[in-house]
């Protein structure tokens, strides 16, 4: 453990893998065990406002101060059994406070990892025998990994689909092992979108929830619980066609077929 001013780090990371510059997979072994968690959870990371950043990001308009640690939440990708780290898939914003920071980690460095891991966005109360239809956008595939990568989720009756959004195919994390499952496993399938104009992608042109108009995805709300993560703006505009067609939101008071994870 180390200790800077009241900050403690207490966590490192054991590799950094770049989907693209901006784009990051982080796997990060706090130093403690790898505490339980359900797959759709989060946790806090965190840097001293005293970490490095790039020297060709923008300055920032306000300095943080520099022994106080900057936190934000991430949910986590890697499956619960995983229990030699925790993985992550951060979207580094030049201007952000702390990805801007994270942008500067490797392995062996060392930050902050909340030792509590929360969050409802899971599939605790979904019926064995219903349906998962997955929808992200950018780094919003992370919790779908790591329920896609535990044996539970994948009950006998259910069907999976998961729906990925991004720029360019470059941006499409995780895609050659998704194209693997969705080729091994007949309850799965797996459909990407890409919204800008891309010559190295062949496939479907727009935005995400471009799946639910054109015919792609057809449901059954009686049978099929819709999940969103990421960009509130497509979770926003997702979730009034959703509820148009029989969709309600879930919360533990009020049970729901629609869940949802908004980024920012
Ligand atoms: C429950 C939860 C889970 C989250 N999980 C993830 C995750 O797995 N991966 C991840 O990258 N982020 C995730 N986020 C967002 C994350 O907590 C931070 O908000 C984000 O990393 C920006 O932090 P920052 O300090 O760099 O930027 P700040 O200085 O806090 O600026 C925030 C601004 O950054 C932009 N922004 C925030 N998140 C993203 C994003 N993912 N992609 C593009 N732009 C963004 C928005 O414009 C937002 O207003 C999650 C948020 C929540 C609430």
């Amino acid at each position: 453990m180390f200790v800077l001013g009241l900050v403690v780090l207490n966590a490192a990371i054991t590799k950094r893998f770049e989907v693209t510059p901006d784009l990051i997979i982080f796997q990060i072994k706090p130093d403690t065990e790898v505490p339980d968690f359900s797959p759709g959870q989060y946790v806090a990371l965190g840097l001293p406002g005293s970490a490095a950043r790039p020297s060709n990001f923008p300055p920032e308009a306000q300095l943080p101060a520099p022994d106080k640690i900057i936190k934000r939440a991430y949910s986590i990708g890697s499956p619960p059994q995983q229990k030699e780290y925790l993985e992550f898939y951060i979207a580094i914003a030049p201007l952000g406070a702390l990805t801007s920071r994270l942008a500067m980690l490797h392995e062996g460095d060392r930050l902050f990892m909340n030792p509590k891991i929360t969050g409802t966005f899971t599939l605790h109360e979904v019926p064995a025998d219903h349906n998962l239809i997955l929808v992200s956008t950018g780094t919003g595939i992370a919790p779908y990994m790591s329920m896609l990568r535990t044996e539970s989720s994948w009950t006998p009756q259910r069907r999976i689909t998961l729906l990925h959004g991004a720029r360019h195919a470059q941006d499409l994390a995780y895609r050659e092992e998704l194209l693997a499952l969705a080729a091994r496993e007949p309850r799965f399938t797996y459909h990407a979108i890409v919204s800008r104009e891309d010559p190295a992608w062949h496939g479907p042109r727009g935005y995400v929830q471009s799946f639910f108009n054109d015919g792609t995805i057809v449901l059954d709300p009686r049978v099929d619980h819709v999940f969103m993560c990421g960009n509130p703006g497509m979770i926003d505009q997702t979730q009034k066609y959703l509820e148009a067609h029989g969709y309600t939101v879930h919360s533990k008071r009020v049970p729901g077929n629609l869940h949802l994870e908004k980024y920012w």
